[in-house]
């Protein structure tokens, strides 16, 4: 939504609560799977907005990108093979591939158009795009995952919108049973879960069904997204043995380009706040 003096609002009716971000439209476009805006604001940079949601800004995106990607890379013994479902922004395949532990790197997001405009609008998120090391597949993510052969994957990171469209079939018990099959017995997987606080439901749907789909055990992450709704995010990892501690020297070698993530962010993003200990003890 855009008013008269130029504000865009993403309205959370779930919530009755709104944010907004000051600055001028300067994109808009129908793919054949959503409506992609681009804003040039006053104050954080360029922001792209899918179906009226907020995805990213030039001025905050570090948050969601490290997190999305160095808490699962450090944390497990050798990660080769990574998977990223959505993130056609390319800012968690940048962060992805600042591990020289990491082979192939494959971003598979249905919708090519998202990274064109990425590259126009966001050309820092995308300069890890020409790694050898990379693949950009525009395909369903849902079909890929289950096309892909047994235990050939060692990290899976669900970088997609919100649990509508054609990123509704990527929150599901069938979904998360061919991610399941398709990673190795040590193998990690990784989804944004939207805000606690406000979709405490999906938050809550969304470990029950990993763990119904064979995972053995699921872990929350918490940062904050200023400009997600309610501004507080979530990830949840989902796991077959315990999770480990990172690897201590997992990220030191690129410490200096990154502005959230260190070995402090990544224990206190694990610390479980009592009312989401009380969600997720529920019935
Ligand atoms: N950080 C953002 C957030 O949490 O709001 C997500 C950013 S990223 C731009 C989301 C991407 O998911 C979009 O580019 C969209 O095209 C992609 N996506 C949605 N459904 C998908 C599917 N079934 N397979 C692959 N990509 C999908």
């Amino acid at each position: 939504m855009l008013n008269a003096d130029q504000w865009f609002t993403e309205v959370e009716k779930s919530a009755a609560s709104a944010f907004s971000l000051k600055g001028r439209r300067v994109h808009a476009e129908q793919t054949p799977f959503q409506h992609i805006e681009i804003f040039e604001t006053e104050r954080w940079g360029y922001l792209m907005v899918i179906d009226g949601c907020t995805m990213v800004s030039t001025r905050d995106n570090f948050f969601y990108h490290e997190m999305m990607s160095h808490p699962v890379l450090s944390t497990h013994p050798n990660p080769e093979r990574v998977v990223i479902i959505g993130g056609g922004d390319c800012g968690t395949l940048r962060e992805v591939l600042r591990h020289q532990d990491v082979r192939q790197a494959t971003q598979i997001d249905i919708d090519e158009r998202v990274t064109r405009l990425s590259e126009q609008y966001f050309p820092e998120l995308c300069e890890s795009n020409d790694d050898p090391r990379a693949t950009l597949a525009f395909d369903d993510g849902i079909a890929w995952i289950r096309n892909a052969p047994k235990s050939s994957l060692d990290v899976i990171i669900v970088d997609s919108t919100d649990p509508v469209g054609p990123a509704e079939g990527l929150f599901n018990v069938a979904f998360y049973a061919s991610c399941r099959e398709a990673l190795a017995d040590d193998g990690l997987f990784i989804q944004q879960s939207e805000s606690p606080l406000i979709h405490a439901d999906i938050f809550k749907a969304m470990g029950e069904a990993m763990r119904e789909a064979g995972f053995k055990a699921t872990t929350p992450l918490f940062f904050p997204q200023p400009i997600y709704p309610s501004g507080w995010w979530s990830a949840t990892i989902a796991h077959m043995g315990e999770l480990s501690a990172p690897r201590s020297d997992a990220t030191t070698s690129f410490a200096s380009a990154l502005q959230y993530y260190n070995p402090a962010t990544h224990a206190a993003a694990f610390a479980v706040p009592p009312m989401v200990r009380r969600l997720i003890s529920s019935d």
